[in-house]
């Protein structure tokens, strides 16, 4: 099976890329290798700011390594500032909708994600996240809702979804009978070590909706994440993955500089798994990005020796400013330039071949 999988890695797709020029719209036809694979990680409210202060005080991050780069333009389909439910859909379903949405468009009306292409396609799918899987930013990948704070319709549109492996809180906007129908084996509180490789995986972190912030945590997402790779790449036809960082983000509501720097490195060591699984998988894109900034974080000053920062968030709030794109593996060029967010959706889509 190995072979194969090596085999399909060699095939390439012929892509056609549109740039604009003077004249007009021009065709380019470029060959960009295909994944079978991708993991796409969101840090929420992570921008440059957030990355260069984390990547100084730590002295540097695994996102460091990737040398294909782009931004993407954050604004959601009723608002130059995007909330996440609107910058989750838009990598979901590759469309800009109104704030608060999730995975629905402008009119409200359901649009398929690219988890639920993936599962249709016979490909595995999983989800993880740092706060409850009925947060806005992973619900856009599963669930059909005008309003984010919907958690329990939320939670009731992932039955019979077949997602494979989900991880985070939430627990009791669930019905474990359902689960336990639907196939799942579930496990609360720190990695399952019995967990069965046939069967579905439900990682809830702890048995609330609170989930506690990166201290407390230990390296749970490194290692949740090392066993969702491990558990989806049992499916020899690929599989997508979503992982998010979602406390970045709280910190910068909180205006608490520790709190987003913290977060950030905790979820850097969650990139450097995906990079080095796909690494030595050969074909598994990676993609790390943003859905956007929160704080308008600004660092003005810092110590070289001692690694210190002083910064000042300008709100407590969203900002309008672009976020970087950062890719690896076969069809990473694809996330070049300067987009806006809806293409990320369209690149993944294109390179699975849904
Ligand atoms: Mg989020
Ligand atoms: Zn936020």
């Amino acid at each position: 099976m190995r072979n194969k999988r090596k085999h399909l890695s060699l095939m390439m797709a012929i892509v056609l890329l549109f740039s604009n020029c003077q004249s007009g719209a021009k065709v380019i036809s470029q060959k960009i290798e295909k994944p079978l694979n991708i993991i796409l990680l969101i840090g929420d409210g992570m921008g440059l700011a957030q990355i260069s202060a984390a990547s100084f005080i730590s002295g540097g991050l695994s996102l460091d390594l990737f040398v294909e780069l782009g931004l993407l333009r954050t604004s959601s389909g009723n608002d130059y500032i995007t909330d996440s439910a609107a910058g989750a859909t838009a990598f979901s379903t590759g469309e800009k909708t109104f704030n608060g949405a999730i995975g629905v468009g402008m009119d409200t009306l359901s649009r398929q994600s690219i988890l639920e292409l993936a599962e249709q396609n016979g490909l595995s799918t999983g989800l993880i996240s740092t706060c409850s899987v009925t947060h806005a930013t992973p619900a856009s990948f599963y669930a059909h809702q005008r309003n984010r704070e919907m958690h329990r319709e939320i939670a009731n549109d992932f039955y019979g979804k077949g997602i494979d492996f989900m991880a985070g809180t939430g627990k009791p906007y669930f019905s474990i009978e359902k689960l336990l129908a639907g196939g799942y084996q579930i496990s609360s509180g720190t990695i399952p070590s019995n967990a069965d490789a046939s069967k579905k995986q439900f990682c809830f972190f702890n048995d609330s909706i609170h989930p506690p912030k990166a201290a407390e945590r230990g390296n749970w997402l490194e290692a949740i994440t090392k066993q969702g790779m491990q558990h989806l790449s049992q499916n020899k036809k690929g599989f997508f993955l979503m992982v998010e960082g979602s406390q970045i983000d709280w910190g910068g509501h909180d205006t608490d500089f520790n709190y987003t720097v913290t977060e950030l490195i905790d979820f850097d060591k969650a990139v450097k798994a995906a990079y080095e699984f796909a690494k030595k998988d050969g074909n598994t894109l990676v993609i790390v990005t943003a859905d956007h900034e929160t704080g308008g974080l600004s660092l003005d000053a810092g110590n070289l020796k001692k690694r210190t920062i002083q910064h000042h968030y300008a709100s407590t709030h969203h900002s309008g400013i672009m976020v970087p794109v950062y890719a690896y593996g076969p069809g990473a060029s694809m996330l070049k330039g300067t987009h806006e967010n809806t293409e990320v959706f369209k690149a993944m889509k294109l390179l699975l071949g849904l």
